[in-house]
């Protein structure tokens, strides 16, 4: 099993973020290589990338499923505004440039909001943004995440990102991270998760699943709402998310916890363990709190 949650990246950049994922019993993680919300990036420090390294290898983490997360901001699907299209792409660039200067090789996108656009226009947009954005300079993979609909989300159902997909030049460079929350609220019922992977195997392909989100949700099936809960927490519930977690289809992907933190306390160490242990434990938050 390749479970592991989200991390920082701060001072002591991709070092910082192998220590937290240890601590927390993780044996893979996802970063954002600076703040979430913003495209401010420090240069990289070749020392603690090395030093990295080599404590992701004496900890048996395969840095070949560790995750890298591409800021909120970033939109590919809006073309009224040039500039910042424009600056999305050139941004995607060299955040790819610098997650294979990591020795990371997979790079999750939001596959953006088409706002006052005609849906298919931005689907295109998308598509040609990945374009330039990709080709074979670094073994880097975009992996486009489904999304939960919420106001002009691209991405809320198969049928968008296949079309996005069917698009892109270079196949090889592009695939996808399944988020449960997101798809329970996109209105894809996580009890049934078997059959979504049946229709995703006839579709787009069940080898182009390179990540799993496993988030519970505060928000019901078809909500269209993004609002993610602790695990076992929500309305999708611990036996389901556990049913995807060792789901034998998924067995060789990473999984990854975006879950919400309890006070300013990270939850991760604790849901690792129930997850691990496929038992609930109805006492997360003081035990998170303790
Ligand atoms: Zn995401
Ligand atoms: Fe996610
Ligand atoms: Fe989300």
């Amino acid at each position: 099993m390749i479970l592991g949650c989200h991390v920082n990246f701060g001072s002591r950049q991709l070092l910082g973020s192998v220590k937290q994922a240890l601590s927390y019993g993780a044996n893979t993680f996802m970063f954002y290589t600076g703040a979430p919300q913003n495209t401010i990036r420090k240069a990289l420090d070749d020392q603690l990338t090395t030093e990295a390294q080599i404590l992701m290898k004496n900890n048996n983490i395969d840095i070949n499923k560790v995750i890298c997360h591409a800021p909120y901001i970033i939109n590919l699907a809006n073309k009224e505004n040039l500039d910042s299209w424009h600056f999305s792409i050139n941004f995607l660039k060299q955040e790819i440039k610098r997650v294979s200067l990591l020795g990371v090789k997979y790079i999750v996108v939001h596959p953006g909001n088409y706002l006052k656009q005609d849906l298919m226009v931005a689907l295109d947009n998308i598509a040609q943004a990945l374009n330039a954005i990709l080709d074979n300079s670094f073994d880097v993979m975009i992996l486009l995440e489904t999304m939960a609909g919420k106001g002009t989300e691209c991405g809320k159902n198969m049928g968008e990102i296949k079309t996005i997909i069917d698009k892109v030049q270079y196949k090889d460079k592009i695939g996808v991270c399944l988020d449960t929350c997101h798809l329970n609220d996109s209105g894809v019922d996580i009890a049934l998760f078997d059959y979504y992977l049946d229709e995703f195997d006839k579709y787009i392909g069940i080898d182009k699943i390179k990540c799993l989100h496993l988030n519970d949700s505060k928000n019901s099936l078809a909500s269209h709402k993004d609002r993610h809960a602790n695990i076992g927490y929500g309305t999708i519930g611990f036996n389901n998310l556990i049913n995807c977690l060792y789901n034998p289809r998924l067995e060789n992907i990473p999984k990854i916890l975006e879950t919400p933190y309890i006070d300013e306390f990270a939850p991760y160490k604790y849901e690792i363990d129930m997850l691990k242990t496929k038992t609930f434990n109805p006492n997360l938050e003081t035990d998170v709190k303790n």
